[in-house]
């Protein structure tokens, strides 16, 4: 038998209050409120929101708390249970490319409040996450999401922030404050979830729609495989992929590759000249449309439909994109030698996390086989969780 590592969700209730006790400890009042905000997986759409598509992302169970309360002086005040050391600063120490590590994406989204003309007080705010970190879960929005939400509440009139407000808030200090390029998928998961629904999302113009994760019924769930493979040359890789897809784009004689049906496919990669941009097209409208096949699927609780739209995404993902790497290939392959209905990586690709359609009851049997395929391989051990889709960021206290 090999030992399995699984991260678990621990309840909402049991975190609050013993985050609350913390905070009080470590401040010497109670916290105001604790809020807190989901990671996330992106069930479907992969490497389609910068070329204007559609992704299927969900919340995970798994959220990071903000135990907060406002000061009367204008001092910030941030700690992390993950985290070593307190910073203390105020928001003229926040900018472009500043403070660095963690703290940016707490002090970078009241940073970025303030923008929106909210007036930002002094706050002492204590964190504890439960996303796995640097998972391709999002602990990042996780993290800039809860603390969204508690600044809402506490410094604004309910209707002066709206949910797109808090988002491009959040997307706002990803980008600027912590320098990391987001498409803006995880924060928007993260605020317009719902409860045991999936969220389409239009990357054209952000609409959403909350689609029944009817299959949860019927007895399925995802298992999430952290593959734990680090991320080698993602950056260059990202951008690589972001400029070929532009420029066939601007071959075609189109703003985004969203553009091109999939009866137009075919007309279209004749007129691309070159391999790589027609493999890396034809992901992409591929990939889109099997989006709204996973929906119609959802739709009618089509299980077979959807799980062979999930094996499609990860052999166009692994052939026609060229984003994944032996480790994630073996943990699809071998979930779905062992039952699984689909599978396919998830996030941008290169390592990362793995997920898989699978019964109720089989969860631990595939978590077992694939922990056993990479120990064979000579992979490091991976770590698992499941994913029922789960609520949005919100108050918990
Ligand atoms: P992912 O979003 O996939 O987990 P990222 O690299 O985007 O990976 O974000 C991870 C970073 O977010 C961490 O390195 C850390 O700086 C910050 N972070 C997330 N959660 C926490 C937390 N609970 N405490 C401190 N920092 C956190
Ligand atoms: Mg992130």
């Amino acid at each position: 038998m090999t030992t399995l590592e699984w991260a678990s969700a621990p309840e909402r209730a049991v975190v609050t209050a013993a985050l609350a006790e913390r905070f009080e400890r470590q401040v010497g009042r109670p916290p105001h409120g604790v809020w807190s905000a989901p990671g996330r997986v992106n069930l479907i759409g992969e490497h389609v929101d910068y070329n204007g598509g559609l992704c299927l992302p969900l919340a995970l169970p798994h959220r990071t708390y903000a135990a907060v309360s406002p000061r009367s002086d204008d001092l910030l005040r941030l700690a992390s249970c993950q985290a070593d050391s307190v910073w203390e600063g105020t928001l003229d120490d926040v900018g472009e490319g500043r403070p660095g590590g963690w703290v940016a994406y707490v002090a970078g989204v009241l940073w970025a409040l303030r923008h929106n003309g909210i007036v930002i007080p002094g706050m002492d705010v204590v964190i504890d996450g439960h996303v796995p970190l640097g998972s391709g879960l999002s602990s990042s929005a996780a993290i800039e999401c809860a603390v969204a939400v508690a600044v809402r509440d506490l410094v604004a009139t309910p209707t002066a922030l709206s949910d797109r407000d808090l988002i491009a808030a959040c997307i706002e200090a990803e980008n600027v404050v912590a320098g990391a390029s987001t498409g803006g998928m995880d924060q928007s998961v993260s605020v317009l979830a719902q409860d045991r629904y999936v969220l389409l999302l239009d990357c054209l113009d952000f609409s959403t729609t909350n689609v029944a994760w009817s299959v949860g019924d019927s007895g399925w769930t995802l298992l999430v495989c952290d593959t734990r493979v680090p991320h080698a040359l993602v950056d260059g890789q990202y951008a690589e992929r972001r400029r070929s897809t532009a420029s066939a784009a601007e071959a075609l004689g189109v703003g985004t590759l969203r553009e091109i049906a999939p009866d137009e496919l075919p007309d279209a990669l004749g007129r691309l000249d070159s391999d790589v941009l027609r493999r890396r097209t034809r992901h992409v409208v591929t990939e889109i449309e099997r989006v709204r096949t996973a929906v119609r699927a959802l739709d009618a609780s089509d299980v077979t439909a959807l799980g062979a739209a999930m094996v499609a995404s990860h052999a166009s993902l692994r052939d026609d994109y060229e984003v994944t790497v032996p480790a994630l290939d073996l943990a699809v392959e071998t979930a779905l030698a062992s039952g699984a209905a689909g599978a396919r990586m998830t996030g941008g690709g290169f390592g990362g996390s793995v997920i898989a359609l699978v019964r109720d009851d089989a969860t631990e049997g595939v978590a077992e086989a694939i922990a056993r395929a990479f120990s064979d391989g000579g992979l490091g051990a991976p770590q698992f969780l499941l994913a029922p889709p789960s609520a949005p960021a919100g108050r918990d206290r």
